[in-house]
């Protein structure tokens, strides 16, 4: 049976130093607002932990789901949405946090979705972003690292729901 290989993309000393610097950025460009975080999940959950911990202005925390299928979920446009946000974002300065930009078409659909709720501002932070890959025409704000185009998992992100837990950012392929 073959095994499975991991091999460090971004190692977590690396990570974490880049995290800070992100975090630094928008708490200068947020100083005194305070901001509504979104994450999207389930990827994005170990980057906006840590992110939160290192800003320095007041914020909130909320979450969405997307599913592209499933029951008892809500289609709007492109997206499926599982999990909508709880709070009201109307005239709120707002941070989406997503896992990774890639072809940009979730991020783009759920900007139009969240921009009809009327917030104050709206911008994105994402960790990685593939920007070969992209199918519209769509830039973050914020990034963590640019990357190829290769599979990755850890910090959060997964492959059938397993290396979530990975401390590294790992490309897995088989041995
Ligand atoms: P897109 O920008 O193509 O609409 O979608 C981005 C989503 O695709 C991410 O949130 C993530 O769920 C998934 N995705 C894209 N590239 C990767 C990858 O390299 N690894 C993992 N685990 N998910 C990815």
């Amino acid at each position: 049976m073959s095994e499975v290989r991991k091999e460090i993309l971004i190692a977590k000393a690396d990570i974490d130093k880049r995290v800070q610097e992100l975090a630094d950025v928008i708490s200068r460009d947020y100083e005194g607002k305070e901001l509504i975080l979104i994450g999207i999940l389930k990827g994005a959950f170990v980057f906006m932990a840590d992110l939160i911990r290192y800003l320095r202005i007041p914020c909130q925390v909320d979450f969405v789901r997307l599913a592209s299928y499933g029951a008892g979920t809500m289609s709007t446009g492109n997206i499926t949405i599982s999990k909508d946000i709880e709070t009201s974002i109307q005239g709120r300065d707002v941070l989406v946090v997503e896992d990774i930009l890639d072809t940009g078409l979730t991020l783009s659909s759920l900007v139009e979705r969240l921009k009809k709720k009327d917030p104050r501002s709206l911008k994105i932070c994402v960790f990685l972003d593939k920007k070969d890959r992209r199918k519209v025409p769509f830039e973050a704000e914020y990034v963590g690292f640019d990357i190829p185009d290769r599979f990755v998992v850890g910090y959060g992100l997964d492959f059938n729901e397993m290396y979530r837990f990975l401390p590294d950012v790992c490309v897995i392929g088989e041995s």
